[in-house]
């Protein structure tokens, strides 16, 4: 009965709306679409500076200056986007001890077996991916580049040299507080920490970017959305999602209680979904019988939008993925996106069985990055001079594809 009622008011909210703009001056141009408008604002060059900021704090690993002046930098970008109310979450970091690292990351002290400079072995045929998935066809080995010496640019080595230190961590956020629902909100993030010698420019600059400018375009000060967007920036992804873990047990009790009583402001808006971006700019294919990959995008790169089908929230994240394939077929300008049922390794994982949550990718994490199709992964290459523009496009198609997704999850106009 309750439900009924409250869609009889929806819709008398709508109607009340038309009924207004008649009023003013004739039919609704009906042609006017805002989110088409609010996708033509994200641009590729701003999103490449984005990425170019970025990487001026090398591989901005966690637990080092190098980090925490990031974190800073990210703050004040964020803020002269108009995203004034930046925040940040506080939590102490401890890797555990050595052998009781599960999750399979390993941190920053790597993973799996070391490779010998140079060389790639590849294998084929079939086997389990992170994440329940198939590996198929051609794989190479991947690990995490630990070795300063791989690094050949002095310059960058010098900025990767401080080692991370355990401690008090940081990780930054602000929120477009919503019209109608201030009280109802979709967390999108990127990992903003990295590591491997390199600049992290991929993993996860063009994440990290990517948040950073739907942050400047929802925060436009024509842009009014009915519900909040919480923007995200976390820490510590890569050594086992313990920023984002960190946020869940500060805040998933907090969600929608108003603080203080009656003020209409909510610290923690009850949580709809979380978005995640992870490794954006990459799709160069499988890697070939020699282990080498091709030099350019291939043409039919993709944005991989994953979700986790075992997960307790699987149905809600499933019709989410497939909401936001919808919104790159309508508002993308370059390349496609594919839905996946594997999400694993990123920092919505520690959502998912709480709130739909998906993540937007370069390939799928599992079958994919996991069998060696991103050469720079975690390596001294990771660097945005390792790129060209059909790999930032790659980008910042994903963006549009959130962008336009959230624009219409949350309502989003712009005032006139
Ligand atoms: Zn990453």
């Amino acid at each position: 009965m309750r439900r009924i009622s409250y869609l009889l008011i929806g819709s008398a909210v709508v109607a009340l709306g038309a009924a207004r703009a008649n009023a003013q001056g004739g039919a609704a141009d009906t042609a006017y679409d805002p989110i088409k408008e609010m996708v033509a604002r994200l641009d590729l060059e701003k999103y490449k500076a984005a990425i170019k900021g970025l990487t001026q704090f090398g591989d901005r690993r966690q637990g080092t200056d190098r980090n925490r002046a990031a974190v800073d930098w990210i703050e004040a970008q964020l803020k002269s986007y108009g995203c004034t109310n930046t925040e940040r979450i506080r939590y102490e970091y401890t890797p555990p001890p050595r052998g009781n690292r599960g999750g399979g990351r390993g941190g920053t002290r790597g993973r799996g077996p070391a490779r010998p400079a140079g060389s790639v072995i590849a294998t084929s045929g079939s086997a389990r991916a992170q994440g329940g998935g198939m590996m198929r066809g051609v794989r190479t080995v991947t690990n995490v580049n630990l070795d300063s010496t791989k690094q050949v640019d002095a310059k960058l080595r010098a900025i990767d040299a401080q080692p991370a230190t355990d401690g008090p961590r940081e990780e930054v956020y602000c929120t477009k507080i919503g019209t109608t629902h201030p009280d109802e909100m979709y967390i999108v993030g990127g990992h903003m920490d990295g590591h491997g010698w390199g600049e992290a420019a991929n993993d996860d600059g063009s994440g990290t970017a990517l948040v950073m400018q739907l942050a400047r375009v929802f925060n436009s000060p024509d842009v009014r959305t009915q519900r909040s967007i919480r923007f995200i920036l976390w820490n510590n992804e890569e050594t086992g999602l313990n920023g984002a873990r960190a946020y869940v047990a500060q805040r998933q009790a907090l969600q929608g209680k108003e603080d203080p009583a009656g003020s209409g402001k909510y610290p923690e808006p009850k949580w709809l979904g979380m978005i995640q971006h992870d490794m954006m700019l990459f799709d160069h294919g499988m890697p070939r019988e020699d282990g080498t990959l091709s030099p350019e995008q291939r043409p039919e790169a993709d944005v991989n939008v994953e979700f986790a089908g075992a997960s307790k929230a699987a149905d809600g994240a499933m019709k989410l993925a497939w909401f936001f394939q919808t919104a790159n077929e309508k508002y993308a300008t370059d390349y496609p996106a594919r839905v996946g049922q594997h999400m694993t390794n990123t920092d919505s994982d520690p959502f998912k069985d709480i709130i739909p949550a998906i993540s937007l990718r370069e390939n799928e994490r599992g079958e994919q990055i996991g069998a060696g199709w991103d050469p720079h992964w975690h390596q001294p290459t990771d660097r945005y001079s390792t790129f060209n523009d059909k790999d930032f496009r790659l980008g910042l198609n994903a963006a549009q594809t959130t962008l336009a997704a959230l624009a219409e999850l949350t309502g989003a106009t712009i005032k006139k």
